[in-house]
């Protein structure tokens, strides 16, 4: 198996470094991601600027290839260039912190994963929801078993899998629940700040407010410390909208 890694960390982040020690007993694994941070920047790609690839080693061995663009971008600059052959997966992360909720739509972490898909190759994002000192052992075991239920099942075009793994030890762990994308979103706050030369300026802050309530919700499930799997596709059409716009008469809007 021709697996492809990536994340939004950065190739440095230590959540890749497991994810890819883990993979390998499965196949071929190759590393392409962002050479530095990209975390929440979505499904970006460069299209103004030139992209840098450059080798990245590690523990004085060659561990993968660091691309100065989005994680999108190094997904799509792996697959329709630097690798020889189609990849048949492609996993990103492990994610330190969740991408549970709205989390979701800023993720560069899921994004990774989405351009596998559009790409056609079965894809997968994981993310260890914590922010605190992680530790990435059982979410890169867990990893590797997904993978090798995705090598058996496939996953049909235009779906991808979003992982969650609680940050507690193997024993605490409860199960695995297939879960639906919560709803719980951002509180955001901007402090407010004044540069040297006394202009305002503004970082962005805000905590999570856990609004959602059901179990099979991806949020809740990591909270009860089950490994949350949520099938997500990136088909956006509201397809009970549709069907109730049909009486709208737009059609008159000409
Ligand atoms: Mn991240």
């Amino acid at each position: 198996m021709r697996i492809l890694i990536s994340n939004d960390d950065g190739i440095h982040a230590p959540g890749i470094f497991a994810l890819a020690r883990e993979l390998r007993s499965l196949g071929e694994v190759t590393v392409v991601a962002p050479d530095k941070q990209q975390s929440a920047v979505g499904h970006a790609i460069t299209m103004n600027t030139p992209l840098r690839v450059v080798p990245y080693s590690r523990d004085g061995e060659l561990f993968g290839y660091a691309v100065d663009g989005t994680p999108a971008d190094a997904v799509k600059l792996a697959v329709r260039f630097l690798l020889k052959d189609k990849p048949d997966l492609v996993v990103s992360g492990i994610n330190h912190g969740s991408n549970t909720a709205i989390n979701i739509l800023y993720s560069g972490t899921v994004s990774a994963a989405t351009e596998g898909t559009v790409l056609g190759i079965p894809s997968f994002a994981i993310s260890l929801a914590t922010y605190a000192e992680p530790d990435f052992s059982y979410a890169a075991k867990f990893a590797a078993r997904l993978a090798g239920l995705i090598a058996e099942r496939g996953l049909p075009p235009g779906t991808l899998l979003n992982v969650n793994v609680p940050p507690v030890p193997e024993s605490e762990i409860r199960g695995v629940l297939l879960t639906r994308q919560g709803k719980s979103s951002w509180e955001d706050t901007f402090d407010v700040r004044r540069d040297p030369a006394d202009r305002e300026y503004f970082w962005l802050t805000g905590k999570m407010v856990v609004t959602d309530t059901e179990a099979d919700t991806d949020q809740v499930a990591v909270h009860n410390n089950f490994v949350s799997v949520t099938p997500i596709h990136y088909d956006l059409t509201d397809l009970v909208m549709l069907e109730q716009m049909q009486a709208w008469g737009v059609e008159h809007l000409k």
